[in-house]
């Protein structure tokens, strides 16, 4: 734990870190090393983390990187963290994000973007390490913590652990509970862990899992000794290969290292088969309408009145005024245009043209996975995203579709519920890491971390 927060104080410039917490982290690693010699030392014990800002954390602040929750302090702790802490985990403090996870560069957020430890060749320029969990990416990869929770809505933990080397898993939706997670898309989000390597992800997401009658969408279900699970042992797993991944302009490492893949698996023992998933090319189209219309709602709640900052108020105004102002000065540009996006595709004239079709396409994505899974296809291997690395900058000036098509391999993943993982396969000839996803069966997620665990 010490040796962490002097790495933080060091690495201010990576900007990984928008609070931190090191009495309480001195505080808890003691009480961490009094149970360890009590003989009582639970898997997390004594471990320092970090924590993407979108958990509540009890008494530390929690703004989901955003403007319009200023001064908030939770009065409650989040489900998953209260887990982690149960099991002795030590909080080093609060991770950088984009504002409440909408991006892909954590370049949205109010604490301005963390920054990849990582370099292009010789070049000076800064790259973004992901979104939205790039502050958990940055602080992994850089070694300020020895792992960090991630949120995934669309890519938000596999795309920047891919971008920085790391492993990062977003568990079947309903494994982790969303209490106290600030809500995006409530229907999409899921919590989970950034880590090292395969065994630590194992690790930490078995003691981050729980049912929690306090989420509805909470399963019901005994969670696994997953790291138990890890054997290496892939013999006659069947590894499907979807041919709508293979996407015009990609480059071609990114296809040289999806083929490494196949092969290492392969050789590994498993049965590589080819699998179609038809309905792929629509997946974008229909994330960027469902979680749009969720965060709409999700967002009302920003009103100036519950939480946070209110905005000054002139003379005169009244309760209209106090919304409209708060809220133009406490969003950010992207969480208006999603707010903006959200309202239309869920308004009286438009529901079903874009809404309702987009939910049906959903359905049709969520069949496209069930199908190859019924024909004995136990995880289907794809590259994590459709390039490595971009620098801070080059994305944002440009239409933000352009932003949007970077989660094009991770969306369907959260559309139909799976679980997905990202590991680190390699670098590109820059230098620069690649990874590649596994996505599995529902609830196997320990089939699919032993999966990962033969690519590593
Ligand atoms: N980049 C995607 C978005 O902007 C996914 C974000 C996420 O998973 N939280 O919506």
């Amino acid at each position: 734990t010490e040796a962490c927060l002097t790495a933080i104080e060091g690495a201010g410039a990576l900007n990984a870190f928008v609070h931190n917490t090191p009495e309480l982290a001195i505080e808890q690693a003691k009480a961490a090393d009094l149970r360890i010699k009590a003989g009582d030392a639970p898997d997390m014990c004594g471990l320092p983390l970090g924590i993407k800002d979108l958990f509540c954390t009890k008494g530390v602040p929690s703004q989901a990187a955003s403007g319009i929750l200023n001064g908030f302090v939770p009065g409650y702790e989040s489900t998953v963290t209260q887990n982690l802490f149960d099991a002795g985990a030590v909080m080093l403090g609060k991770l950088n994000m984009d504002e409440f996870a909408m991006g892909s560069s954590n370049e949205t957020s109010v604490y301005g973007n963390a920054v990849s430890p990582w370099r292009r060749g010789n070049e000076e320029t800064a790259l973004t390490p992901g979104g939205s969990s790039g502050g958990s990416a940055s602080a992994v990869a850089a070694d300020l913590c020895l792992a960090a929770t991630g949120t995934d809505t669309g890519g938000s933990i596999r795309q920047p652990a891919a971008f920085v080397g790391i492993t990062g898993i977003k568990p079947t939706y309903g494994r982790c509970s969303r209490w106290g997670v600030v809500a995006f898309a409530s229907s999409l989000d899921q919590a989970g862990p950034m880590t090292k390597n395969v065994r630590d992800a194992a690790i930490m997401l078995e003691t981050m899992c729980s049912h929690d009658p306090k989420d509805s969408t909470s399963a019901d279900l005994a969670v696994p000794n997953f790291e138990a699970m890890l054997t290496g042992d892939i013999r006659g797993k069947k590894i499907g290969i979807p041919k709508e991944y293979q996407m015009d302009g990609m480059p071609a490492e990114i296809d040289a290292l999806w083929a490494e893949g196949r092969e290492m698996l392969k050789v590994a023992g498993a049965e590589i088969v080819d699998i179609s998933l038809p309905h792929t090319k629509y997946a974008l189209p229909a994330y960027y309408v469902i979680a749009p219309a969720e965060a709409s709602s999700n967002l009302a709640r920003y009103d100036g009145v519950r939480y946070g900052q209110r905005a000054t108020l002139a003379q005169g105004d009244g309760i209209t005024e106090m919304y409209e102002k708060t809220r133009a000065e406490g969003f950010g540009h992207e969480v208006q245009r999603r707010v903006m996006v959200g309202t239309y595709v869920l308004s009286a004239g438009f529901y079903d043209a874009y809404y309702n079709r987009a939910r049906r396409v959903r359905a049709l994505i969520k069949k496209d996975f069930e199908d190859v899974f019924a024909q004995g296809v136990d995880a289907i291997l794809t590259p994590a995203t459709p390039s490595a690395a971009f620098g801070l900058g080059e994305m944002t000036d440009a239409d933000p579709v352009k932003m949007y098509l970077n989660d094009v391999f991770t969306v369907t993943v959260n559309l139909a519920g799976l679980p997905g993982i990202a590991v680190p396969a390699g670098l590109d000839s820059q230098g620069l890491p690649l990874g590649l996803q596994l996505i599995g069966r529902p609830w196997e997620e320990g089939d699919l971390l032993n999966a990962a665990y033969a690519l590593e």
